[in-house]
């Protein structure tokens, strides 16, 4: 039997925390140990401090757990930290100093240059930083690894695909964004309702530049980032779980259509438990993808593009999708860890 490693969930009671209690049922290598949360839940009992909102019932095993404060000591060997930007900072700062692994959502770290910003897939080997980090900020064991913004995981997996075969040189992206993207409660419903928002405050410029780190090269101890350029204008929806991005491409190469298709396609998985059978699945239906009909593809860890075709100004358009809870949050951290016990950096 493999090691299980046991687990706090920072931002339990939160969107991206109940997802990871729910992913993490059943975990071959890890249990979940320890909840913590705001002062408004801490000191509670999980299904007292948790307004569960997934479907299927909160799970039994953790709803007798004592919520806790977001301070070390937890009783736990990793830290999966969903907790907002503002509090994350300092909070995983703590954790990591004190000696914990901490894998993060909070876009609070993904830009420092010694955290990788992590799409396994894409780039599994800026977790080559951590040891520039842990000898930069004076780390023990502990150190901090995060994922992108949800939007980005809409795109920036096509977007990898063709920069590895064709290079990029410049992408355009027009993001329609999940309710559920913006926590609970989020955007009251007489706001969203039969409307579209056109302003995420902070979200244009994190999807501007998340991506040139996350197809950046790993060189002399520090990411060069990539060289194309990005501009992003991002929706608010009214759909609840699911970020789709409309997506035109500039390549440095000619690419035909097939060949576009088929780096898509054929962009390599990676052997851990939560990796999809296929990181990318592109579809030739016409009216795909669609958040309602495509979002659980692979457990919600496949990202969809469908809509794929040679563009007027752009050499080319397409329609990505991912699970802004799952592939965008909670999942993709999941996989993260997955790849550094394989890495035996965890
Ligand atoms: P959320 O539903 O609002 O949940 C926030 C969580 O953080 C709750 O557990 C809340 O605890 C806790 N919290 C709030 N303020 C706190 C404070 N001052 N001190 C300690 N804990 C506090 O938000 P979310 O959607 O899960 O997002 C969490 C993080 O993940 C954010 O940084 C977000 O940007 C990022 N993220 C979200 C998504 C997504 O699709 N939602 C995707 C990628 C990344 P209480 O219940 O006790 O208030």
């Amino acid at each position: 039997m493999p090691r299980k490693y046991r687990v706090g969930i920072l931002g339990a009671t939160g969107t991206v925390g109940q997802r990871f209690i729910q992913l993490l049922q059943g975990h071959p290598q890890f249990e979940v140990s320890a909840l913590a949360a705001s002062e408004r839940s801490a000191g509670k009992v999980y299904a007292e401090a948790c307004a569960w909102k997934l479907t299927g019932d909160m799970p039994e095993s953790v709803r007798d757990f004592e919520v806790f404060p977001i301070e070390p000591p937890l009783d736990c060997d990793v830290i999966f930290s969903s907790l907002p930007s503002n509090v994350a900072r300092d909070t995983e700062l703590a954790f990591a100093r004190a000696g914990y692994p901490v894998i993060s959502n909070s876009s609070s770290f993904r830009m420092d240059e010694d955290v990788p910003l992590l799409i396994a897939e894409i780039n599994h080997e800026h977790i080559e930083l951590i040891d520039v980090q842990r000898q930069n900020r004076g780390f023990g064991d502990g150190f901090i690894v995060t994922n992108p913004n949800c939007a980005v995981t809409a795109f920036a997996p096509p977007i990898a695909a063709l920069d590895q075969r064709f290079g990029v040189r410049s992408v355009a992206v027009t993001t329609l964004q999940s309710i559920s993207g913006a926590g609970y409660p989020g955007v009251p419903s007489m706001d969203i309702s039969g409307n579209v928002l056109p302003y995420i405050p902070g979200e244009e410029s994190k999807v501007e530049i998340e991506a040139q780190k996350i197809l950046g090269k790993f060189e002399n101890g520090a990411i060069t980032k990539a060289d194309f350029s990005v501009s992003a204008q991002c929706f608010r929806v009214n759909v609840l779980d699911g970020h789709t991005a409309s997506v035109r491409v500039d390549l440095k190469e000619t690419a035909t259509l097939e060949e576009v298709v088929d780096a898509m396609r054929t962009f390599p998985r990676l052997e851990l438990h939560s990796s999809p059978a296929h990181f990318i699945e592109v579809s030739d239906e016409p009216t795909r993808p669609q958040p309602r009909l495509d979002i659980d593809r692979g457990n919600g860890m496949t990202v969809t593009v469908g809509r794929v075709f040679p563009d007027n100004i752009f050499d080319y358009r397409f329609v990505g999708l991912s699970h802004n809870t799952v592939r965008g949050a909670a999942g993709s951290a999941i996989l993260n860890a997955e790849l550094l016990i394989d890495r035996k950096v965890i």
